[in-house]
């Protein structure tokens, strides 16, 4: 974890341009089982286990790993209570069995975790200032960063953020599939199902913690999609690219169709399966319609699949929810994903805000959260409009970590509760170090105290003489 705010991280907010455009297991019984292949039956048909473990397997077998023990650590809940959870389904722990970092867990009465999407598109392409995006976006605490590069050498950019990233790192290997096609000139009819899961399978090699693959886009659900005639139709990138594909060749999603070869790839190195939502709704008169619960009702079995094959998954959300919808959206994928860890993207409350999409998104993750969503990804004020920048990566981090924590609060997770009765302590005392040190973002706190400190330690300018803390506080001292 950084702690000191990297040079690149701006103190003065400004408005960005766009970019140019072991664990050691200690069991005697799991090292019997990691060398042991076994083949289980998986709703029809036949599953092969690689020789490894994941979280879930050593939770199902009543094992604490060393990961569910750093994990429960942070929560502040015990190891066992994070154990249970995990061999339930309800809590994840992504990471890959390549990687060494301190691991933290997502799921059910855990603190609301955030991610950060990074990463060039085929517009711009400066690893450098990616790098900065992921200081920026691990220094104001998201807990994920998720390369979503369609630019340059995917590869390379891809390898140093595994290497420079102390948080998971998440990916979409269609999207590489798709660039390397578009580089060739050839779109993503021309991919085969080999060539997405060779880029499944080399992501998840190379350390990828946690994959979005959007298996729930079937000839069915795509065909709801088209028939309810969308305002946006499809805009996931993920699942637009399959849809088209699918329709061109007339056949099946191979990442349904295969769905069995995809666990078979993420048990091996304990890849978390995110199962997308490429059927999201990108505006707010889409929300909630048929084509999206369909796709629900796909993931809520795959969830079940996922987890008889011994692989980690959770399922992501909307997109563009009226606020009174977004409550309904939580409760549905609960009920028909059995509990799995809900990783909302947003969700965004209204179409009308470009340029503060940052506060768009914080509202509707804050109501998200507090319904039950575990996971959101951020939303920056460069969303629908161009690349974010660094300054862009630090607004949505802030916004969001704010959304997270006021719904920590109200679901009384304890750790979330003690920093705000802490901050209320410092805030009596006019104690400011004490208070930016229990800031969602001190630096910020500090720059706006910086125009009050010449009138005084104990007071600030908003109320000068008038202080009511410090009247108070002299009061009780008479
Ligand atoms: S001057 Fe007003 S705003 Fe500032 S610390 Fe005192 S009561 Fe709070």
């Amino acid at each position: 974890m950084l702690v000191h705010r990297p040079e690149s991280i701006p103190l003065e907010p400004e408005l960005g341009n766009a970019s140019g455009g072991s664990s050691f297991y200690n069991c005697f019984w799991f090292h019997l089982f990691k060398i042991t292949k076994t083949v289980h039956s998986l709703g029809g048909f036949f599953v092969m286990r690689g020789n490894s473990m994941t979280q879930l397997d050593f939770a199902k077998q009543g094992v604490i790993t060393d990961e569910m023990q750093h994990a429960a650590e942070y929560e502040g809940i015990a190891p066992e209570v994070l154990r249970e959870l995990i061999a339930k389904g309800w809590a994840v722990i992504p990471k890959n069995v390549k990687r060494t970092f301190a691991a933290r867990a997502i799921g059910k009465g855990l603190l609301t975790k955030v991610n950060a999407n990074i990463g060039t598109s085929t517009d711009h392409v400066d690893i450098q200032e990616e790098i900065k995006k992921l200081e920026a976006a691990i220094y104001y605490g998201a807990d994920s960063v998720m390369d979503l590069s369609t630019g340059g050498d995917l590869h390379a950019i891809r390898k140093m953020i595994l290497e420079q990233s102390t948080v998971m790192v998440g990916a979409v290997p269609i999207y590489q599939v798709a660039a390397e096609l578009s580089a060739k000139n050839k779109s993503i009819i021309h991919m085969s199902g080999e060539q997405l899961f060779d880029a499944i399978e080399q992501q998840c090699e190379e350390g990828i913690d946690y994959i979005t693959v959007h298996c729930g886009v079937t000839q069915k659900s795509a065909e709801l999609a088209s028939k309810q005639k969308r305002v946006m139709g499809i805009v996931s990138r993920g699942g637009s690219l399959l849809a088209a594909w699918m329709k061109h060749h007339n056949k099946e999603n191979p990442l349904y169709e295969q769905f069995d070869r995809l666990c078979m790839i993420a048990h091996k190195y304990d890849v978390t399966l995110s199962l997308g939502d490429g059927l999201r709704p990108g505006a707010i008169a889409d929300a909630t319609d048929a084509a999206q619960i369909e796709e629900l009702v796909i993931l809520g079995q795959l969830v079940k699949y996922a987890r008889d094959a011994g692989v980690q998954v959770i399922v992501e959300g909307p997109g563009h929810v009226p606020m009174d919808q977004i409550t309904a959206n939580i409760i549905a994928e609960k009920r028909i994903c059995d509990n799995a860890p809900f990783y909302v993207l947003g969700p965004l409350t209204t179409d009308a805000a470009p340029g503060y999409d940052h506060i768009v998104g914080a509202i509707g993750g804050a109501i998200a959260a507090l319904a039950g969503a575990d996971f959101l990804c951020y939303v920056t004020p460069a969303e629908h409009l161009c690349l974010p920048t660094v300054e862009d990566v630090r607004l949505g981090v802030i916004g969001t970590r704010i959304a997270a924590h006021s719904a920590d609060i109200a679901k009384g997770i304890p750790k979330a509760v003690k920093q705000d009765l802490e901050m209320s302590k410092c805030r009596k005392a006019l104690d400011w170090e004490g208070m930016f040190s229990k800031a969602i973002d001190p630096d910020m706190a500090r720059i706006r105290r910086k125009r009050s400190e010449d009138y005084g330690e104990k007071v600030c300018t908003m109320c000068g003489k008038l202080c009511a803390i410090k009247t108070h506080n002299e009061c009780e001292l008479l």
